[in-house]
């Protein structure tokens, strides 16, 4: 008998093979609604989630043959790990692959929002352009501005690269001080405030936890400069967004890029819709569709180890 596995969206090609090859495997192909992953896990030996359905504690309970959770993606907040440890179930996630693709996305959304790229190409689709005009579209610049990147990890690491290319000045936030990092790349510990303060563009790549749970909010947004842009790629309930949309509302930040919201989707009626200095995309961060490749192939590696109680190549226990 082949083990049983359940994916909650279909996988690139190559890494659905490997799963065929050893599993049963049953695949939800709508993205219209939340898969039923509750229902499917009572008989599931192996479960390949991505970063939106919940896997409670509940529902890892109910799963009495489980022994794997697949996650395809670095942030796994939407688990309750420490639950699936207790029951002896492994967990995986895909670090790394991603990490210069989610830098890449950053940097897009940050020029982006700085240059008005979006609504100006909105303007010429909708036959708008009818004469050259130097007064419109006026941005930012980003070359020598100063990027403050809260979270700096293997995805801030990347963003950082980048941003030395635009010759900014980078300041990083995180618990503990890399000074190695410092020397390598020529960038600057900041604290928390000195950070909000002093920076035109910041970008949010810390993992979603309690302590890192509404990190940006009323107080956050006071700090920075009316100038500041600030991109989020890392978890939607980072920031708080009534906060959010008071702070771009009333100008006391100048625009936000949102790679990711909470929740996902965004609600068609939420306020962030309504104004025109916030850009929101789909959770974009790593989808090209090499990287997400890779991904998948590295929750493959991850489900068919875990299935055979062997120790996880990617696990998040370390
Ligand atoms: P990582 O290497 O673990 O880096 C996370 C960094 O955040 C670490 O340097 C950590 O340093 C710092 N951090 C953790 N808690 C913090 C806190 N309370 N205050 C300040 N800094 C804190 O993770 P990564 O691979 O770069 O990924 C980061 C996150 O990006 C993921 O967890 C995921 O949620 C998100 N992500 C989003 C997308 C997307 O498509 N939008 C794609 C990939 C990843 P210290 O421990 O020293 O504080």
């Amino acid at each position: 008998m082949k083990p049983k596995i359940f994916l909650t969206r279909p996988i690139p090609e190559k890494a659905l093979a490997m799963m065929e090859a050893e599993c049963e495997v049953d695949i939800w192909h709508t993205s219209e609604i939340l898969p039923p992953t509750a229902e499917r896990l009572p008989g599931l030996d192996g479960l390949v989630t991505y970063s939106h359905e919940p896997v409670t504690a509940e529902m890892i309970a109910s799963a009495p043959n489980l022994k794997v959770i697949s996650n395809v993606g670095v942030g796994y907040n939407h688990i309750d790990a420490e639950a699936a440890r207790a029951q002896g179930v492994a967990v995986g996630n895909t670090p790394g692959v991603l990490s210069e693709t989610t830098a890449d996305t950053t940097f897009a959304q940050l020029l982006a929002a700085a240059r008005h790229l979006v609504p100006a190409s909105i303007f010429v689709q909708e036959k708008r352009w009818t004469c050259y005009d130097p007064n419109i579209f006026h941005g930012f610049d980003v070359h020598h501005a100063t990027l403050g990147i809260i979270g700096m990890g293997r995805i801030g690491y990347e963003v950082a690269k980048r941003a030395l290319g635009f010759d900014m000045r980078v300041l990083y936030y995180k618990r503990t001080r890399r000074e190695d990092w410092e020397a390598a790349l020529g960038i600057e510990y900041a604290s928390f405030d000195r950070l909000l303060e002093e920076s035109d563009f910041i970008t949010l790549h810390v993992p979603m936890t309690e302590e890192t749970h509404h990190l940006i909010g009323k107080e956050e947004f006071q700090k920075m400069k009316p100038t500041a842009i600030l991109v989020n790629i890392a978890r939607g309930p980072v920031v708080d967004p009534a906060a959010l949309y008071e702070a771009l509302k009333n100008g006391e930040i100048a625009r936000a890029a949102l790679d990711v919201t909470d929740p996902e989707p965004i609600p068609m009626d939420d306020p962030l819709l309504t104004l025109d200095n916030a850009l929101i995309f789909p959770h974009l961060g790593s989808s090209t569709l090499q990287t997400r490749t890779r991904m998948a192939t590295m929750a493959a590696e991850n489900l068919l180890a875990g299935l055979k109680g062997e120790p996880l190549p990617y696990s998040v226990f370390g």
